[in-house]
């Protein structure tokens, strides 16, 4: 018998039920599954349903932007902005359906196998997190399916406690696999993106000299940058760092005009983005400039409607 197929691969019965009953080993194995696309995740869990395979656990993760049911945060448009409100509302626990999913965890492990419309429409129902819960049900599951990123990109995996040693992984059409990790390790950028994000910066000063209340306009709170992780900290920004902060930015553009070259855009490699922003004296540190850039944009996200989301085109670094 065989589990399912990708590429022609067949997964023998006697292989999974051995990684399933192990007994050798202390924890069990849990087999990852890897796709490209959230929709060739769906097509692989359905057809994985049809099977004698069925009886196994599974979970399928997923980003806010399939699995938030919060009628605000989900109808944001961007992704970094869905999880800066999100953060928000978790912490200042004005998520109902996080505060739900806290005290449903005992039921939510005992949910049948789903596939994330599934786990959508029982969040609706019973009014829980389905985002939390997948994270949750992982736990348990035999088999967990997830995009590409969520295994290739460190942080992701620490994020989603995704341990690779002890597991099977299995990517879908693994020759993407290549261009999959360049996408995730490049990016672009041009005079227009940081002309936008000077943009940006005058839109913060301004909040901040137009704020009513010195306590809105001095302090951001931040956040440790792990989900679900709130460091309720607070550190104060002041008009004088933001404008220095448009100065470097003013550099950074500077530059990338002195680097322009007749041919168009020219693959460079990582240290030439390094050396460009240390050149403009922008600290890339854990502490340093990236990290306020970071912290702004979550306030300014969380707190009030201005869309500063051009300043997330320097956190790509
Ligand atoms: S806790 Fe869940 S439902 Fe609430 S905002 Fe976050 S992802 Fe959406």
């Amino acid at each position: 018998g065989s589990i399912f197929r990708s590429n022609g691969k067949i997964f023998p019965t006697e292989f999974i039920n051995k990684l399933k009953f192990n007994d050798i080993l202390e924890a069990p194995i849990q087999i990852i599954y890897a796709s490209r696309t959230h929709s060739q995740l769906s097509q692989v869990v359905k057809e994985f349903k049809s099977t004698d395979y069925n009886r196994m656990k599974i979970t399928v993760l997923g980003s806010r932007d399939q699995l938030c049911i919060h009628p605000e945060v989900k109808s944001l448009e961007n992704s970094s902005d869905k999880i800066s409100v999100c953060r928000e509302k978790i912490h200042r626990k004005a998520c109902l359906f996080y505060r739900n999913f806290e005290i449903s965890k005992p039921d939510i492990v005992k949910l049948p196998s789903m596939d994330i419309e599934d786990l959508v429409k029982t969040g609706i129902q019973k009014k829980f997190c389905p985002y939390f819960a997948a994270r949750e049900l992982k736990e348990k599951a035999d088999i967990i399916f997830m995009p590409y990123n969520y295994l290739l990109d460190a942080k992701a995996r620490r994020i989603h406690k995704i341990n690779v040693r002890k597991s099977i992984v299995i990517f879908d059409e693994a020759h993407n696999i290549e261009q999959q990790c360049e996408d995730a390790a490049s990016v672009m950028i041009s005079s227009l993106d940081l002309a936008a994000c000077l943009d940006d910066t005058t839109k913060v000063m301004q909040w901040m000299i137009n704020s009513k209340s010195s306590e809105d306009s001095s302090t951001i709170s931040t956040d440790d940058n792990e989900e679900n992780n709130i460091n309720t900290n607070a550190l104060t920004i002041t008009q004088d760092q933001i404008s220095n902060l448009k100065l470097k930015i003013m550099k950074l553009e500077e530059l990338l005009d002195e680097m322009k070259t007749t041919k168009g855009n020219i693959p460079s490699p990582g240290d030439v983005a390094f050396k460009w922003l240390k050149n403009a004296e922008i600290d890339f540190t854990a502490q340093g400039d990236i990290q306020q850039l970071q912290d702004i944009n979550q306030f300014m996200t969380a707190r009030c409607n201005y869309n500063i989301r051009h300043i997330i085109i320097l956190l790509a670094f």
